[in-house]
């Protein structure tokens, strides 16, 4: 093993994927006893699908994903305000999809078992923290017997997430992820079609939302498919909230109130929330950018270097993009340091820049940092007069036309049988 990955989430998996197709041995532990389809819906856009594609991943992607075609704002009073087309319907090669998390870790997962064997992908294993050596790292691992010993490895990635060891490790006064004053309830429940059936909706004002977009195809009997859903209030962030964790469940009760009255024309929104059997609360959480990525041999990838809030799609997007930025940085450095500090030094700013955009964008924007100026009038579009409106859009097409141009013609990340 040349590279130890500390996590096997949606970062380590595609780390472990990367480094196999480049030729270096690697193997993933990860925290949890087994691996399991944990989370719900979330967004692949289309430069991480790219990456998959290129992965050799494709049909599979496919199978468990939507591609999603449009996205909508609606204001609180249902009048529309913005439409979109979204991955091919906007011009990129590649799709953008909306799909269940843990089914897209679990692809990842039978990948990365198929291709470097079940040894490599380790469940029940902690990675605790790690110390350097003359010659590269050594990690302190938790056992099957609830003991602990150390792991040689000449690198050790931490790709372990929001509540990231590894990261603690670099940064020992960090202390915990900062929250921002907003709290998400996420579930899932059959509807009928909205729309497209592939339509990414999100509807509310500042400080209220409510967002909704499906992670299955329309089943063929019953014509209905999985709507997944995020209901967002706003709270004054002086007052504190339970820890930021993806897996908390809790009773609708807690919020359903505040949505009462969201019945539109395609959507109940209190009917979603009732039919829907399990409900997650998420307090959106981040953390401030870290001055570096890198110590020495380790290097911090996915949420673990940039939790961000999971705003415009970009928290697995990213991750699946940081994994081959960085194994294209093997492949011209070698398994080395200089090859940590040369990703590090193509990522850092930018992801820098995109947790402060999402953080700038107000709470609970759905929209992300390429989406600033539509969000800046999202709920608020009478503000704006006619000149202006006409402005943002003919700018805001530009800027995606632009967008799309480039990820069209750029050159894959790592080049058709690269190996070191
Ligand atoms: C259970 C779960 C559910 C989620 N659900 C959603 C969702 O519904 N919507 C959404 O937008 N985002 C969700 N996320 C977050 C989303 O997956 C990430 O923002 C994004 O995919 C970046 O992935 P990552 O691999 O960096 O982090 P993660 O996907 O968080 O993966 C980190 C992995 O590291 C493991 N781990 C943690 N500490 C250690 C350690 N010390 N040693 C070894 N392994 C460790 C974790 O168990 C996890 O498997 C969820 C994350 C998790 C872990």
């Amino acid at each position: 093993m040349n590279v130890l990955v500390a996590g096997g989430g949606i970062a380590g998996l595609t780390t472990a994927l990367t480094c196999h197709q480049i030729g270096v041995p690697a193997a993933v532990y990860e925290a949890a006893p087994e691996l399991r389809p944990l989370g719900l819906g979330i967004n692949l856009q289309p430069n991480a699908v790219r990456e998959l594609v290129e992965l050799g991943l494709e049909e599979e992607l496919a199978s468990i994903g939507v591609q999603t075609r449009e996205l909508v704002l609606i204001r609180r009073d249902g009048v529309e305000v913005w439409s979109e087309p979204r991955g091919l319907d906007a011009g990129y090669r590649w799709p953008q999809y909306s799909v269940h998390r843990g089914e897209l870790e679990m692809m990842l997962y039978r990948a990365a078992v198929r291709r470097l064997g079940p040894e490599a992908i380790v469940a029940g294993r902690r990675v605790l923290r790690y110390e350097h050596t003359l010659d590269g790292v050594v990690a302190e691992v938790t056992t099957a017997d609830g003991g602990a010993e150390q792991v040689a490895t000449p690198i050790l990635l931490g790709a372990d997430g929001l509540h990231s060891a590894v990261r603690a490790r670099m940064f020992p006064g960090e202390g915990g992820p900062r929250w921002g004053g907003s709290v998400l309830w996420r579930g899932t429940a059959s509807s009928a079609p909205l729309r497209t059936g592939a339509s990414f909706v999100v509807i509310g004002d500042a400080n209220q939302r409510f967002t909704t977009f499906p992670i299955s195809a329309p089943d063929e009997s019953t014509g209905l498919q999985v709507q997944n859903w995020i209901a967002e209030l706003r709270f004054d962030s002086n007052r504190g909230w339970r820890r930021g964790d993806w897996n908390t469940c809790v009773s609708a009760d807690e919020f359903a109130g505040s949505f009462d009255d969201w019945r539109f024309d395609e959507l109940d929104v209190p009917d979603l929330i009732r039919r829907s059997e399990d409900v997650f609360e998420y307090p959106m959480v981040d953390r401030d950018p870290a001055a570096h990525w890198v110590h020495g041999s380790v290097a911090l990838i996915g949420d673990a270097a940039h939790a961000m809030y999971p705003l415009g799609s970009n928290g697995a997007s990213q991750a699946i993009v940081d994994a081959r930025v960085l194994g294209a940085a093997f492949v011209e450095h070698g398994v080395t340091r200089a090859a940590l500090r040369s990703y590090e030094a193509q990522l850092l700013g930018p992801r820098s820049a995109l947790v402060l955009g999402n953080r700038n964008l107000g709470p609970g924007s759905i929209l992300g940092i390429t989406d600033q100026r539509c969000a800046a009038v999202f709920g608020r579009p009478d503000d704006l007069s006619a000149d202006e409106w006409h402005d943002f859009i003919t700018d805001w097409r530009a800027t995606s036309a632009a967008a799309i141009e480039r990820l069209n013609a750029a050159p894959p990340t790592i080049p058709a049988g690269a190996s070191i």
